[in-house]
């Protein structure tokens, strides 16, 4: 199918040829909004053993969290931390977002989530809050509460939910189905709190077809926003272990296969919901398995948005609307 760029009306209002999550906030803000990571601390159900222990089977926090987060450190430190590092480094963004990123950020009594994201709020500049947490890890009592907080200021909450496949949940020891995280989804949406959700694609025992058909499922899943990651081996993981002792139980995308696959999924993705990430970067000394080389996110986000271009195509050209 040929379509040239100048007739192409795209919904979310702009040229790019995906519903980009940094041109979305411009246009609530009118600029950039930079998010400052937080360990507070939090432990998840599937490590602590009230729902399993291990962990999922791929996790290692370490190679997500950026330097300056200590769980050992308050919040208002780590945020003063946060924003001279981005400082250094951009010396552009003006107001900040405080993204509750290591572990389960709904794991612990109100008392403790309001302490914690209050010292948030009141830090100057912070405008609002992300919240990273689990499909089992949400309540009402917290959902009132995170409604309250999203009266005054921005708040969504980021549920890591990772495969639409209850096989691939077990087997990774996600500790939660498919059906927990759209109960999740479908409570918080009604509340009208803003939500995005997390999907890896390269499970072990997923094939590229069943990775590419979620695209219609989480296509009606009541988000705004959504992150993809490709499958890292990252190291010290059961994963790790897992991957050297069958190695042929997985199916790693190399980064010409994920531009090739991630497009066509792209293309079957509602137009509506904003694209945060592609993909995920592990420093490398974290990687058990090959990288893809020293490509920075940017440049993947370049690389992907040229072959889309080429092709001619775009985010929901294929897709198609459940009735
Ligand atoms: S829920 Fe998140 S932080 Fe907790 S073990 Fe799984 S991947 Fe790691």
């Amino acid at each position: 199918m040929t379509v040239s760029k100048e007739i192409i009306n795209y919904p979310w209002g702009h040229e790019r040829r995906f519903n980009a999550y940094s041109n979305y906030f411009r246009s609530i803000y009118g600029a950039r909004v930079q998010k400052v990571s937080i360990d507070a601390g939090f432990t998840c159900p599937n490590r602590d053993g009230s729902n399993g222990t291990g962990g999922c089977t791929y996790c290692n926090n370490d190679a997500f969290n950026p330097s300056y987060c200590e769980p050992v450190n308050p919040v208002s430190q780590q945020i003063a931390e946060g924003i001279k590092f981005h400082k250094w480094r951009y010396n552009e963004a003006v107001s900040y977002l405080a993204y509750f990123q290591a572990y389960s950020n709904t794991y612990a009594p109100v008392d403790t989530l309001k302490k914690l994201y209050e010292e948030a709020l009141a830090y100057p500049g912070v405008v609002g809050l992300i919240i990273g947490t689990r499909p089992d890890c949400i309540d009402d009592e917290k959902l009132e509460y995170i409604k309250k907080l999203s009266l005054e200021h921005y708040i969504a909450i980021e549920y890591g939910i990772e495969s639409c496949y209850n096989k691939t949940l077990e087997r990774i020891n996600r500790g939660h189905s498919f059906e927990d995280a759209v109960r999740a989804l479908e409570k918080t949406a009604a509340l009208g709190i803003n939500q995005g959700a997390h999907f890896i694609f390269g499970l072990p025992g997923e094939t590229r077809n069943e990775m590419l058909e979620q695209a219609a499922t989480i296509s009606e899943l009541p988000i705004k926003t959504v992150k993809f990651h490709q499958l890292q081996i990252i190291k010290g993981t059961r994963m790790e272990e897992e991957f050297k002792n069958n190695p042929g139980d997985f199916d790693l995308f190399s980064w010409e296969e994920y531009l090739e696959f991630f497009i066509s999924f792209l293309e079957r993705l509602n137009p509506a919901i904003v694209v945060e990430r592609f993909t995920g970067e592990a420093p490398p000394r974290f990687l058990a398995g090959e990288g893809w080389g020293k490509k920075r996110t940017d440049q993947i986000v370049n690389l992907i948005e040229k072959r889309m271009e080429e092709l001619e195509t775009w985010q929901g050209r294929l897709y198609e609307k459940k009735k």
